[in-house]
């Protein structure tokens, strides 16, 4: 049967710009369907405007530190509307950016909300296009638990558009987002509690750096509670919000966030229409050829629950595009010793097991650890620590993981990232000669084990 498109992807983000890009550019002729934004998630309300009031977030450190420095500055004030409205109009930019890189790639842009009606049929704006295979890259959406009064909450999606900032804000979660959307709300000034429901945040992550990250928050002066969860969220005739936690205690605030974890955006696509199959999490069930229970559709990015990350969805969409129409050049995605980084204020940024996980693994480790006050702060009376620690076999020498906690975590973790790719033992990283003075450098100087 002769198809109207080679590929029809569904969702024009991370995963599925670079799918469709890529395959036109090996010469399929492609379509993509947008129904919100051009770029996804990460463009619009996620990596970048995140990342940039990260920036915004931290000047509040800058100008506490540049009096050590000589500067004397007059009273700091912060402004939320010209940060966001300037926010904005860098998405904006962008957006623009990925509708020409589309559509100079040859790819047939629509614009409308994309529902399967059948294994190789689309309906957009109401009108159906046939195509060999399908691209799913429709990504998640965030998840708050239907407790009472969870309509007066809000998530990362409305946290990147509210009209000012909060003066109070609970923070609900313990992942990635919540650690930091607590830095971005606290290093702005608002009065910011961050709540967890387990007995220690960022579950997955090397011990140590989590507890590095839980002191350096109370240093700062962040609310940081453990075993604390939410039951009710009622709005006050002042227009506050009173949220109850479980064990009965009342917190008033005037903003609570969840985040506490992403669903797959599967509204209104219609599979019920194919035999497209979900795992028992409720992503696409697909192989490790991103195929789904349709043999004509695939699957890539946060929709498949793997690793919900921009360069993993990026991987993936070019995994995609080469084995469909350049064979000769498909490289499977290698999901070991994906880097990382936490843009909590210290950064976290991390690569390979956590000590905890090598030795779960069957791993004998030698741990080499340091915790010290970077040089910037010298001047300072900032007494903020950076922690660096290495998890080593202490059979072969390998390197199997790198964790820092502190500036430009994730700037320095990039580098090891590909060290540690490329196998390298701690024999390699002693006999590297540092940068100096930098904090990097102490990642090829630590000598002594503290452990192993
Ligand atoms: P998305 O980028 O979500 O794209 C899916 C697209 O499909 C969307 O544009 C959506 O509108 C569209 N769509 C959905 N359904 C339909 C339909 N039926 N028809 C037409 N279009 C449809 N990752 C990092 O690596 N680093 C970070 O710093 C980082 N920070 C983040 C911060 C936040 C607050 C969030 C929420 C996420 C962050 N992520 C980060 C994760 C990252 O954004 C995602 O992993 C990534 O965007 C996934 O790409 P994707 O292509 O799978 O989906
Ligand atoms: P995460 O899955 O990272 O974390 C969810 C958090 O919410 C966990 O601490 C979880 O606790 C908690 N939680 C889950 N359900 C509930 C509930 N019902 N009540 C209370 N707490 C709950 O999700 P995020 O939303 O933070 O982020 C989604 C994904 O987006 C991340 O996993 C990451 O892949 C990506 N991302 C990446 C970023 C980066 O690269 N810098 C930044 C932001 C997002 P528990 O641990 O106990 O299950």
């Amino acid at each position: 049967m002769a198809y109207e498109f080679d590929l029809f992807v569904i969702g024009a983000g991370s995963g599925g710009v670079r799918a469709a890009r890529f395959a036109a550019g090996f010469g399929a002729k492609v379509a993509v369907a947008e129904s919100r934004y051009l770029g996804g998630t990460c463009v619009n309300v996620g990596c970048v405007p995140k990342k940039l009031l990260v920036y915004g977030a931290h000047f509040a450190d800058d100008f506490e530190q540049a009096s050590g420095f000589g500067w004397s500055l007059g009273e700091a004030n912060f402004d939320w509307p010209t940060l966001i409205a300037n926010k904005d109009r860098e998405i904006h930019r962008l957006n623009g950016i990925y509708r020409n890189l589309l559509v100079n790639s040859g790819v047939t842009l629509m614009e409308g909300h994309a529902k399967l009606t059948g294994a190789n049929e689309v309906e957009v704006n109401g009108q159906r296009y046939t195509a060999k295979h399908i691209l799913i890259a429709t990504g998640g959406w965030p998840q708050i638990p239907e407790i009472p009064g969870h309509e007066h909450a809000i998530s990362s999606n409305e946290a990147f558009f509210l009209k000012e900032l909060p003066k109070r804000v609970l923070v609900v979660g313990g992942g990635y987002i919540a650690v930091e959307f607590a830095g971005i709300f606290h290093g702005l000034g608002a009065q910011t509690s961050l709540l967890y429901r387990g007995e220690m945040f960022l579950r997955g992550f090397d011990g140590a750096v989590r507890k590095h990250l839980h002191e350096e928050l109370l240093k700062r002066g962040m609310d940081v509670q453990f075993n604390a969860d939410i039951a009710r969220i009622d709005k006050q005739a002042d227009g506050s919000l009173k949220a109850t936690l479980k064990d009965g205690r009342e917190l008033i605030t005037d903003c609570v966030f969840y985040a506490t974890g992403r669903r797959p955006m599967l509204d209104n696509l219609g599979l019920e229409n194919t035999a497209v199959k979900l795992d028992k999490r409720g992503f696409v069930e697909v192989d490790d050829l991103y195929q789904s229970a349709e043999p004509s559709i695939l699957a890539i990015g946060d929709v498949i629950g793997r690793v919900q990350l921009t360069p993993v969805a990026l991987a993936e969409g070019m995994a995609v595009a080469r084995r469909l129409f350049k064979p000769e050049q498909y490289r499977a995605v290698d999901y070991r010793m994906i880097p990382t980084a936490v843009f909590s204020l210290p950064n976290i940024g991390t690569v390979g097991l956590s000590e905890e996980q090598a030795i779960e693994e069957g791993h004998k480790v030698q741990i080499f650890e340091s915790s010290f006050r970077p040089m910037k702060l010298t001047l300072t009376e900032c007494q903020e620590r950076t922690l660096m620690k290495l998890v080593v076999d202490a059979d072969t020498d390998k390197v199997l993981g790198c964790h820092m906690v502190g500036p430009e975590a994730g700037e320095i973790v990039q580098g090891l990232a590909i060290a540690l790719k490329a196998g390298a033992t701690k024999q390699h990283f002693d006999e590297t000669i540092g940068v100096h003075p930098t904090a990097a450098e102490e990642f090829v100087t630590m000598r002594t084990p503290v452990k192993g």
